[in-house]
């Protein structure tokens, strides 16, 4: 009976409560920034937990540009794509994001989210053989599970793994490796030069969802391969606009001519989703514009990456080493990790623990992120408070 379930629901969210893994929501009064103002809440935060890596969500430029675009192009396009949703602004952004990343084409979703669970199911069936980093996100194995293809998981950039899981799918009739370029939850990378040399040897496509990359990895900011040289050798990328390039929201995938051609005519979350916002698509192009025009704010994200891991690192803490600027603050315990990001919030500075099932069980943590956005200030009233609350924690 149907007020079963909802009783049932009622005990599952308390059991989600009583270990420590509920995720509240707290609104913001202010636009998204390197500080906010939480409502109810009298002193504006440190914010070190944006996706914000450029400081593009509130900058001057896109504003300006989403004004533009609003102005320009109206609101919404009360359409799909092939319906009547195409403006010239929607085929300038694929054309932009294309030869930004160095690939034939590139076609725009609602989401990256969207773009993964579309991608797969349209290229593979089932005589094929999809291999996926067991730390992908979410929206890849959705997609895959969508899919026919024989699925085979290579743990965490174990490339014997990954090679077994080739000769694995020997048999089936194509095969494609898919990775995250940058790991969400540890802001590590992909091993791209040993997959790229794998997936020649074993005659299969490489895909590489650069969601937490575009915009700030490599020289020009064109991601994880150009990061690691390997340009040309990665077949596919995916990508979202709802990070460094903005964050308001859209993905695109990127690849060769028939692979973006296809995913016009099949990819259901692009055939049967409504069109991006015009003001959205006008200020990612600015974005791109910004990003091409000057090194500045990538060369600002990289400086106070390295001035907090170092801080942070000299003080004691459990850091996940790397130089992406997610930078992971490991408590283990999940109450622990809660009571952290809390009493920080005390000291002004906002951070968010992640538990299980977003991390595995065991390996709680406050995940930091630098943007371009914070100024030396800031980072050091966030370093103090850090370490104020883990010496009252224990955890330095
Ligand atoms: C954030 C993220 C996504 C989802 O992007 P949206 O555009 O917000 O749907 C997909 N893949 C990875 C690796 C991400 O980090």
């Amino acid at each position: 009976m149907s007020i079963e379930l909802i009783k049932h629901l009622q005990s599952v969210l308390e059991d989600i409560r009583q270990q420590g893994l509920f995720k509240p929501e707290r609104p913001l009064e202010s636009p998204q920034g390197p500080s906010v103002h939480a409502q109810n809440w009298d002193e504006d935060l440190i914010n070190l937990c944006a996706n914000n890596y450029l400081g593009l969500a509130n900058h001057p430029d896109m504003l300006a540009a989403a004004h533009e675009g609003l102005d320009n192009h109206g609101f919404g396009m009360a359409s799909v794509r092939f319906i009547c949703g195409t403006q010239d602004i929607h085929k300038a952004l694929e054309r932009k994001v294309a030869d930004f990343v160095g690939m034939d084409d590139a076609i725009l979703f609602s989401s990256c989210f969207d773009a993964n669970a579309g991608i797969f199911e349209v290229l593979l069936g089932e005589n094929d053989a999809v291999i996926s980093d067991s730390l992908n996100h979410a929206s890849i194995i959705d997609g895959i599970r969508l899919c026919k293809a024989q699925r085979l998981r290579y743990a965490n950039n174990d490339m014997a793994d990954l090679e077994a899981k080739l000769i694995a799918a020997a048999g089936a009739r194509f095969r494609l490796v898919v990775t995250d370029g940058v790991f969400s939850m540890d802001g590590t990378f992909a091993n791209l030069p040993a997959i790229c040399d794998l997936a020649e040897a074993h005659d299969a496509l490489v895909m590489v969802d650069d969601s937490h990359a575009i915009g700030f990895i490599g020289e020009r900011g064109a991601g994880t391969p150009e990061m690691h040289g390997v340009e040309g050798r990665v077949h596919i990328t995916s990508g979202t606009f709802g990070k460094a390039l903005g964050g308001a929201s859209g993905g695109y995938i990127t690849g060769p001519q028939p692979v973006v051609d296809i995913l016009r005519q099949r990819a259901r979350p692009y055939l049967f989703s409504n069109s991006l916002a015009p003001s959205i698509v006008n200020a990612t192009l600015a974005a791109l514009d910004l990003l091409e025009a000057s090194a500045e704010l990538r060369r600002q994200l990289a400086d106070n990456t390295r001035y907090f891991r170092e801080r942070i690192g000299a003080a004691g803490f459990d850091v996940i080493a790397g130089t992406h600027p997610i930078v992971p603050i490991m408590t283990g315990d999940a109450v622990k990790a809660q009571q952290l990001a809390a009493e920080l919030m005390q000291h002004g500075v906002y951070v968010t623990a992640f538990s299980f099932p977003v991390v595995p069980q065991g390996m709680a943590r406050v995940r930091t992120q630098m943007s371009a956005a914070h100024d030396r200030e800031q980072l050091e009233r966030a370093i103090d408070a850090f370490i104020a609350v883990g010496k009252q924690l224990q955890l330095i």
